[in-house]
């Protein structure tokens, strides 16, 4: 005992007696912060400690801080959440986003963007989840949510058709076993002209206790009507992802005859029909997306679909993304929302997508670069866009995860000073 007394005595020395007083592991000073849900949008700093958020209020004294972040001139939002992600990655030959080599690794891909929760997009099904979450949910930094597939072995290619293995009970029973980690149901892919697939997810969600149902509308010959899926098959809180695809199998929301959306739309998202961008490798074209966003039609969530092919295509990542959306007249507080607070409700997690005290501690630093940049779609239509986001830093429960150009001081955590504060809050200061 007086060993340690003698070491922490000698600790307090060295370190000096401000140290002793801090009472947060991180300060982010003087960032611009926009938190939608708390209806924040001004400069402030944010406390983090014990991986959660402890404050937000202007001034907040940067010698509280073991570690304080300078985010002057940036920005200072909830960490950001992609809701259609295939996160998947493994090592079956031929078996596509489920367990194959299509899926990725996501903290390699998310982290340096800001993004703290993904949502994995149907990569798995009830037989395939719980290999899923062993391999890759329950080893990852990256907070991940799933949407099961309708399809029991989840997005193996080609089996994908396979109406026998599209089973409601037992895709809700899985759900509800994995409550805390299944936020939802997902169709994909389905080829045929029959509303079969549909109507089996919705059930799935129901039966699973009222969870939503995301659906990328395959592709069928000729196309179902949307108007049909949007009015008659989904219930209001379903997601309707890639909503500015333009395939030629799928009916897509802007008439081209009018260049307008088309009016059953509009009654749709009153009906409370979710629009989410899933912009993925063929799924957003900016035939569909300049005409919508003109008279004002933004989506309600914007995600990524990010696998291995988009995110070496047109895609990117998610802060190009969200610089699309900028460029093409959203505000920057609603490209926010939509990627925070917004995706959150739709999956029904609005504990999640804000920096209210008390929160998981997932906040991201972004700044707006200004230079010439290009964006561009699967067709080759190209934008010049003269604002781009970028990724300075990013907190994942209270710890920081990433930091561009060290804006973080000391950049990492000093174990001493982790050390000094630890007995600070025992009360063995002397
Ligand atoms: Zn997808």
């Amino acid at each position: 005992m007086l060993k340690n007394i003698f070491l922490l005595l000698a600790l307090s020395a060295v370190i000096g007696p401000a140290c002793m007083a801090q009472s947060y592991d991180i300060v982010i000073k003087g960032g611009h912060v926009i938190d939608p849900k708390n209806d924040i949008d001004a400069v402030m700093d944010v406390a983090v400690d014990g991986g959660k958020i402890a404050l937000v209020q202007k001034n907040i004294d940067p010698k509280q801080g073991i570690q304080v972040v300078d985010a002057k001139g940036m920005y200072v939002t909830p960490g950001l959440i992609d809701i259609h992600t295939h996160d998947f990655y493994g090592t079956q030959p031929d078996h596509q986003y489920e367990d194959g080599n299509l899926g990725i690794s996501p903290d390699g891909f998310t982290l340096r963007n800001g993004v703290t929760t993904v949502v994995d997009a149907g990569s798995s099904g009830w037989r395939t989840f719980p290999t899923f979450k062993a391999q890759t949910i329950d080893v990852s930094k990256t907070r991940i949510l799933a949407l099961l597939n309708i399809v029991g072995e989840g997005m193996r290619g080609g089996y994908e058709q396979n109406l026998n293995d599209m089973d409601p009970k037992m895709t809700a029973l899985v759900a509800r076993r994995y409550k805390d980690i299944v936020v939802g149901i997902k169709l994909a892919h389905y080829e045929g002209h029959d509303w079969a697939p549909t109507d089996r997810a919705v059930e799935a969600g129901t039966l699973a206790g009222g969870i939503p149902v995301m659906i990328d509308f395959g592709g069928s010959n000729p196309p179902l009507s949307i108007e049909e899926l949007f009015m008659k098959h989904l219930r209001p809180g379903d997601i309707f992802t890639h909503c500015f695809g333009q395939l030629g199998s799928r009916e897509y929301i802007v008439d081209l005859q009018t260049n307008k959306v088309k009016p059953f739309v509009y009654e749709a998202r009153k009906r409370g029909i979710i629009f989410d961008v899933g912009y993925g490798g063929i799924s957003f074209a900016y035939s569909q997306a300049l005409p919508a966003t003109k008279e004002g039609f933004f989506p309600n969530s914007i995600s990524t679909d990010i696998h291995v092919g988009s995110m070496n295509d047109a895609m990117k990542d998610m802060l190009t993304c969200m610089t699309k959306f900028l460029q093409l007249g959203m505000s920057l507080h609603d490209v926010i929302q939509a990627s925070t607070s917004n995706p959150a409700k739709e999956i029904k997690h609005e504990e999640l997508g804000n920096l209210s005290v008390g929160a998981d501690a997932d906040i991201a630093v972004l700044s707006i670069r200004d230079g010439k940049f290009g964006l561009f779609d699967y067709t080759g239509y190209k934008v010049e866009a003269s604002k781009k986001l970028e990724c300075e830093l990013t907190v994942r429960a209270g710890k920081i995860v990433y930091d561009l150009n060290g804006i973080a001081s000391p950049v990492y955590p000093p174990k001493k000073v982790a050390l000094s504060k630890q007995a600070t809050l025992k009360g063995e200061t002397h």
